[in-house]
């Protein structure tokens, strides 16, 4: 459909950047970006004036998303015109404006545009060698100055060659390394800087990525006392089984791994040093908690939970209920990655799948209902019920009117 709106309108519509790199490696990406020859929030209302969606358009920009009923995104770009709009000028036959489009990316197998409409439909521009160098699995960037330009590009380089398995081209490492002895990584402001971090962090397997994050030199750009040790690494590997566990279970709430890797990441910074780190990087504040308080209660758990072991006194099921439910999820898993012993961590797996949920089966309702005058005196009445569940001392609603009684 986009191409005969396309072709009503007479403008050049093309998929750029991700989708056809990770189309040529035959990979599933459902980011489709299109960039018009033209103007692309005329052809992003058009399309939804004959089809059942709707736009959002950024006029400053020259940009639209157009979402389709079941939630589905297409962004539109506009390639600039301006330079064949002046009297006098060629017409567009080579294609300039979005060469010059493809030219502001990041690195050249993303630079590959796939025609959709008109008599080029279904041609692959590829002004930059990006089908060459998804040949040989290699990042470049497409001029001397790409990471001085936008220094973000240094995470992005290495967040591409951990996923795609690539490798970063001599010369490219050689303008980024260049690039952070200049100091321009620095220059990245706290928020891009967290949002590129956070994006490496969400990777499946982020570990290797962060080991090149080391090797090039980057942590401390991040924070200048922050490391990755041996134990640090391992720290990484034991979250990646944590958090497998855990999306085994299906418990239908979403976790955020990336936040149990950061975590990690951070697990040898002091509190002062880590909230320094936070402010920076301006994380958002519904993480504040897990970062604060519940990191400092993780990091005293693991050494009580040790200890206790270490005793041979395994923790009843009320103490682990009173100790573990007010942690948000990552917190716990981050828990299970630092406790060093399969036991112990059993406890916590035990906790999360019997008795987090665990209630009493009477509701207020019903004590009401068995002559109970409500008051202060049924907050007790329910802690004691929940508690001999815990234990096991009552199995059924039956059990528990009998306790009451
Ligand atoms: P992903 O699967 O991670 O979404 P992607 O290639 O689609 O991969 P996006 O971050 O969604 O990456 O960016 C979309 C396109 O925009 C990229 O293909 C890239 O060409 C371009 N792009 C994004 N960030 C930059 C940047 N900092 N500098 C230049 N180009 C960029």
């Amino acid at each position: 459909g986009m191409g005969e709106v396309g072709d009503a309108q007479n403008v050049p519509i093309f998929a750029v950047g991700g989708f056809v790199r990770d189309l040529l490696l035959g990979k599933e990406n459902l980011d489709i970006d299109l960039v018009i020859e033209g103007d692309g929030i005329a052809f992003a209302r058009e399309y939804c004036r004959r089809h059942p969606c709707r736009v959002r358009t950024h006029a400053k920009f020259g940009t639209a998303v157009i979402i389709f009923p079941d939630g589905f995104k297409v962004d539109i770009a506009s390639a600039r015109m301006e330079y064949y709009h002046e009297p006098g000028a060629l017409p567009n036959v080579e294609h300039a404006s979005i060469k010059l489009d493809l030219y502001r990316r990041d690195f050249t197998i993303n630079t590959l545009a796939l025609a959709l409409n008109g008599p080029e439909k279904g041609a692959l521009l590829d002004f930059f060698g990006a089908q060459r160098d998804l040949q040989d699995k290699v990042l470049r960037v497409l001029h001397n100055l790409s990471f001085v330009e936008d220094s973000t590009r240094v995470f992005r380089a290495i967040r591409f060659e951990q996923r795609l398995g690539f490798h970063i081209g001599l010369q490219t490492e050689q303008l980024l390394r260049s690039a952070l002895r200049m100091g321009f990584v620095e220059k990245v402001g706290g928020p891009r800087l967290f949002n590129e971090l956070a994006q490496i962090l969400k990777e499946s397997n982020p570990l290797p990525a962060v080991e090149r994050m080391a090797e090039l030199g980057l942590l401390p750009y991040i924070h200048s006392r922050l490391t990755l040790p041996p134990r640090v690494k391992s720290l990484f590997a034991e979250a990646s089984r944590a958090i497998h566990w855990y999306e085994l279970l299906y418990t239908g709430e979403p976790c955020q791994g990336w936040l149990v890797y950061f975590l990690c990441l951070t697990s040898g910074l002091d509190e002062e040093s880590l909230e320094e780190l936070n402010r920076r990087l301006g994380i958002p504040s519904r993480h504040g908690v897990i970062l604060g308080e519940q990191r400092r209660e993780v990091h005293r758990l693991q050494r009580f939970f040790e200890r206790r072991w270490g005793r041979g006194r395994p923790l009843r099921p009320v103490e682990l209920h009173a100790r573990l439910s007010p942690l948000a999820t990552e917190a716990l898993l981050y828990l299970m990655a630092r406790v060093d012993n399969d036991e112990v961590r059993s406890w916590v797996s035990y906790f999360y799948t019997a008795l987090r949920k665990a209630a009493p089966l009477l509701s207020g309702d019903e004590l009401k209902a068995l002559g109970i005058p409500p008051g202060p005196l049924y907050k007790k009445i329910l802690k004691t019920l929940l508690d001999a569940r815990l234990n096991g001392k009552v199995a059924s609603r039956e059990d528990e009117i009998v306790l009451v009684k």
